[in-house]
């Protein structure tokens, strides 16, 4: 019903050559993803075209890190909007994810959006406010049948690039707190069938346990995501 996605955010790392390496190596393993997890990589913007070259015909989709909410064309299918870096770096607003959030929909692009609370707010007990404020904020204005064209993806800023992943457990308790959000707000078949992904740390040897939750349903990689080995044994988290 909801078919896993495993994305991978390779941030502004590497330059050409690494980025071509790591897409070129992904392409000869991945090449025939029959059965796998949807796999979606975004590299750096300055990146793209080359990536897209090496990838195109592959079943592996390709993201932007961030868009603008006046209409521009990358040849991507994917965005990644409001992540933490955008939001606590630079200075991004919900307001302004929901306009960008509703120009990717206008593209046709597949939005995933990133939600997540500050360490001093999960200390202060306040993670449910805080993603309940992202999610009303950033998808004001959006029609279930919007809604259900977009992915969500849990980052607690604190798991991020730190080695700290949230417990199976506490990642489970805000993304079943975020279905319920969904369902509130689109309805009960949207909820069902929105996919929320968690990142955060996400490494070889825990995705297995995270995805074994009933509302994770993929995983936005960082770190582990730069190597053509370790985002393998992600994608193949079942074997
Ligand atoms: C990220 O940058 O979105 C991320 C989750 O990074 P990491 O996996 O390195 O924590």
């Amino acid at each position: 019903m909801r078919p896993p996605l495993i994305a991978g955010n390779w941030k502004m790392n590497g330059l050409l050559k690494e980025a071509r390496d790591l897409a070129t190596g992904l392409r000869k393993e991945i090449g025939d993803n029959a059965g796998g997890p949807e796999v979606l990589v975004c590299p750096p913007f300055l990146a793209l075209a080359a990536v897209r070259e090496i990838l195109d015909g592959s079943p592996i989709k390709i993201g932007a890190q961030d868009v603008h909410w006046e209409a521009k064309e990358a040849g991507c299918s994917a965005v990644l909007l409001g992540h933490s870096e955008r939001r606590h770096v630079m200075g991004e607003t919900n307001e302004m994810i929901n306009r960008k959030l509703k120009a990717c929909l206008a593209a046709g692009l597949l939005p995933i959006v990133c939600v997540g609370e500050l360490l001093e707010e999960r200390n202060m007990g306040v993670t449910r406010e805080v993603v309940e404020r992202q999610l009303a904020k950033g998808y004001d204005g959006l029609t279930p049948e919007e809604t259900a064209r977009t992915v969500l993806a849990y980052e607690p800023v604190w798991a991020i690039g730190t080695g700290k992943t949230a417990t199976p457990r506490q990642a489970e308790e805000v993304h079943h707190y975020l279905r319920k959000l969904v369902t509130q707000k689109a309805g009960e078949a949207v909820g069902k069938s929105i996919r929320i992904l968690y990142g955060g740390s996400v490494s070889p040897d825990n995705v297995k346990d995270l995805m074994a939750e009933e509302d994770i349903d993929g995983a936005l990689v960082g770190g582990a995501s730069l190597k053509v080995d370790s985002f393998l044994k992600i994608v193949r988290y079942k074997s």
